[in-house]
């Protein structure tokens, strides 16, 4: 048995990450318990993003995103079809649209080779490129085969039948709001009753930094919420789109750009753009919270960030607030795209992207300690690609060296 084995551990949060730790305990014996504030699992990132297993081009060699990534991408496919869920490898293309963009692309394709991004080619004449996406322009790309798709509320729900199936409970409706360190144990409190825990793990995404704080942590890194909007296309038009077309990301910003994305239910869809959400569960500008907009505000990296970003904050929010701008970025890479392909505005997702007293925004994922709480903070794309394999990573560093 395992360090964790004798343990009752308690998760905060049912989204793909918490679900998936709870998952891996409850395999090697653990009594584990999720608490999910929601009435239903992935109410947040995990049931509003893009569904993409992404393969590892982008990101740092060496970071955690990279091998995380890398680890997690081959775990979730095996998951999938161990349980006989979607898992379409329609890949990608990232494509430079002109010759400003090649130096920028060439920078992918040196750190998707070093990151062991599998089969990836690079593509140079224009005829090859639109074998793989008949109606897209560009003057070269990468081509990533493997690159997936998927359903990550199906995954997550099905992961939660394992862990009621070995033992474990996960109960909704169950907001926590306080956490208390008694006699090296844990007490948490939620609306529902108190719960005593060997130890807390917390992957509450959007609200990381508010449990954080509950258990006493560093209010850094905060969690700054961005919206990702995302527009459907007609269905009579998603020949358009064979697979994945995406631009080459501007690399001082976390985000990967507009894109187009053929969904697993053959739905394609186009974003998601970045704009600053008013409220950290505000899925669209209506929803506002003036106390999460305030502590924004106040945050010391507040202004250093709008001194940086302010012109792409500018450029995000003009194309989420007039629909031509929008069609403006999607359409470079798709010239034949109309505007009335844009059919509507689908549903929207909120990104929890920590973010530093300096301004910074924090690159790769962060894990904190406190006592018998592990709090993991920043968790941001590709987190759901990589949800199994940041389950044994934070095993192997956090719970299983430390027992009890
Ligand atoms: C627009 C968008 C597109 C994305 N596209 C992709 C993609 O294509 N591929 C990819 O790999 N990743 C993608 N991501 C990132 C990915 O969705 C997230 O990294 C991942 O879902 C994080 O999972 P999580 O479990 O940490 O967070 P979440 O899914 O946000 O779950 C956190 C849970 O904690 C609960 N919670 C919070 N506070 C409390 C509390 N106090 N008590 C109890 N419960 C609490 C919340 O209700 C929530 O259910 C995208 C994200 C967005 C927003």
């Amino acid at each position: 048995m395992t360090a964790q084995g004798h343990q009752h551990l308690g998760i905060i949060g049912g989204g793909i990450v918490g679900v998936a730790l709870a998952r891996s305990l409850a395999r090697r014996g653990a009594e584990v318990t999720v608490l999910e504030k929601e009435a239903r699992l992935s109410q947040h990132q995990t049931g509003h993003n893009s569904g993409v297993v992404h393969a590892g081009l982008y990101y740092k060699p060496g970071s955690l995103k990279a091998t995380l990534c890398a680890a997690g991408r081959v775990s979730i496919r095996e998951f999938c079809e161990e349980k006989g869920l979607p898992y379409r490898e329609v890949g990608k293309l990232v494509v430079a649209v002109d010759e400003t963009e090649l130096d920028a692309l060439a920078e992918i394709e040196r750190r998707s080779l070093e990151n062991g991004v599998p089969d990836l080619t690079r593509i140079d004449d224009v005829s090859h490129l639109r074998e793989i996406e008949p109606h897209v322009a560009g003057v070269a790309a990468v081509h990533s085969p493997h690159t997936a798709i998927v359903d990550y509320a199906a995954i997550t729900d099905t992961m939660a039948q394992d862990v009621r199936a070995a033992g474990g409970r996960i109960l909704l409706h169950s907001e926590v709001t306080g956490i208390r360190l008694e006699n090296g144990r844990v007490r948490v409190i939620t609306p529902l009753g108190e719960h005593v825990f060997d130890r807390v793990i917390a992957c509450a995404g959007l609200q990381s930094d508010v449990v954080a704080r509950l258990v006493g942590a560093d209010p850094s890194p905060k969690i700054l919420p961005f919206r990702g909007e995302y527009w459907e296309l007609a269905p009579e038009r998603t020949d358009l789109v064979k697979g994945m077309i995406y631009p080459v990301p501007d690399p001082r910003f976390p985000f990967l750009g507009v894109h187009f994305t053929r969904g697993v239910y053959d739905n394609v869809h186009v974003g998601p753009n970045a704009v600053p959400a008013l409220s950290r569960e505000g899925y669209t500008w209506l929803q506002i919270s003036l106390k999460d907009t305030w502590e924004s505000l106040r945050w010391p990296g507040a202004w250093p960030l709008a001194k940086q970003h302010w012109r792409m904050g500018v450029d995000e929010i003009s194309g989420s607030l007039i629909k031509p701008l929008y069609f403006q970025k999607a359409r470079r890479f798709v010239p034949e795209l109309t505007m009335s392909d844009l059919e509507y505005k689908s549903t929207a997702g909120v990104r929890a992207q920590a973010w530093g007293r300096a301004g910074d925004l924090l690159d790769d994922f962060a894990v904190d300690q406190v006592g018998p709480v592990t709090i993991l903070r920043n968790a941001p794309s590709p987190a759901a690609t990589s949800s199994i394999a940041i389950a044994e990573y934070v095993i192997e560093h956090y719970l299983a060296a430390t027992p009890a």
